[in-house]
């Protein structure tokens, strides 16, 4: 399929970028300017052919258009992808080049941190473009966003626990993280501080050790997280983990964590609907890290960026209501929610000033 056929008329625009000495392969797609600035992260990643990378680009920059409109930014839908493995190509130069390149679009994009990238990337891009946020401490920047990630994910379970058992309080009940990375081990912290039993499961052992250590978690195998018996199931590793595979599998009364793509496909927000399981959408939920990077570039305030996450209570709180009032998936409530702010933003700027 070609990149326009591709595109199905819904992008804005898709920019190849070649710097041949420095090995950057690399593409930027800009779903959406609607809201203002397309902001989204640079993934490198070995993808295994240059298709592969448009379609992931692609779909990357719309869920970045709805993620943004959902956390109520003024900031539209892009991402970047580099073709190949960072650990093996990744070099000042090529991360110059691509700042280059991000500068060159005067704005319409802007980039940040993402799988295979680093906030010490960023502040290398920084010195080709002001066109760069998720920028590290010293260098003026909010430092790694998986900190306000975990705490707009916190929020959002008690905004679960009000819709499935009307108190707030998360004192009690039990939670299953997967994965105990980043996002995974600060929501842990928090979990603990509010008196959640926690049962965990990485493939990295050192990281499964380290939640043993410090909050006292209960563990499982990676191939079981799913099927523990719990309140609230929080995917904190992977996409796609509600599956076919998985779905019948499911003990628990809610699926809510910071994972992109929770669904494998659409379909099953309603399965999980038909089966009584309350899913918090996952580019609300997740929004924590976007909302920190969005921060930043009105001079990064820690305080303002905490309690714009604190937001995404409020966010799913109206989903929950929507899907409830409307009887659909809250997946579905979610994409009504974001596309007409979309519109109605949309409209309002057609007014002259
Ligand atoms: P991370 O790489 O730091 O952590 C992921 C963890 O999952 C690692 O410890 C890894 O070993 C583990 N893992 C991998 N496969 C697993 C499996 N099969 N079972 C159990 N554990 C497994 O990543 P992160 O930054 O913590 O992000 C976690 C998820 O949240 C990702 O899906 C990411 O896209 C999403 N997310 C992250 C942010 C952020 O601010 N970091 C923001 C929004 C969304």
């Amino acid at each position: 399929m070609g990149a326009f056929e591709l595109m199905g008329g819904e992008y804005e625009q898709v920019v190849f970028n070649h710097d041949h000495a420095s090995g950057l392969r690399a593409i930027i797609a800009i779903h959406s300017t609607a809201l203002g600035p397309a902001l989204g992260g640079t993934r490198f990643y070995p993808y295994s052919n240059e298709d592969d990378a448009l379609r992931d680009v692609l779909r990357l920059a719309r869920g970045m258009s709805y993620k943004a409109a959902a956390a109520g930014l003024d900031l539209g839908g892009g991402k970047a992808v580099i073709i190949g493995d960072p650990k093996r190509i990744k070099t000042e130069a090529l991360l110059r080049a691509h700042g280059r390149f991000v500068e060159s679009l005067g704005g319409r994009y802007i980039t940040a941190e993402d799988v295979g990238t680093f906030t010490t990337d960023m502040d290398v891009v920084a010195r080709e473009t002001r066109w760069v946020t998720g920028r590290s401490e010293s260098h003026g920047g909010g430092g790694d966003p998986s900190i306000n990630t975990a705490y707009g994910v916190f929020c959002g379970l008690r905004a679960v626990a009000e819709a499935l058992w009307n108190k707030h309080d998360l004192a009690g009940r039990h939670v299953a993280v997967q994965g105990v990375g980043k996002v995974g081990y600060q929501l842990c912290r928090l979990l603990h501080q509010a008196g959640v039993r926690i049962t965990v499961s990485d493939v990295d052992l050192d990281h499964v050790g380290r939640a043993v250590n410090e909050f006292g978690v209960e563990t499982t195998d990676p191939g079981k997280i799913h099927a523990v018996e719990c309140d609230i199931l929080a995917p904190c590793a992977l996409g796609g983990v509600v599956n076919d595979d998985t779905l019948s599998e499911l003990k628990c009364q809610a699926v809510a964590g910071s994972a992109n793509n929770v669904l494998a496909r659409p379909e099953h927000g309603f399965a999980l609907r038909e089966l009584g399981i309350l899913y918090a959408p996952d580019y609300v939920i997740n929004s924590g890290g976007l909302i920190n990077v969005a921060d930043e570039l009105q001079g990064y305030s820690p305080d303002r960026a905490r309690t714009r996450a604190e937001g995404i209570f409020g966010t799913l709180r109206a989903i929950f209501h929507r899907a409830n009032e409307e009887g659909i998936p809250t997946s579905q409530a979610a994409d009504k929610l974001a596309e007409q702010r979309i519109r109605e933003i949309s409209r309002v700027r057609l007014i002259r000033t």
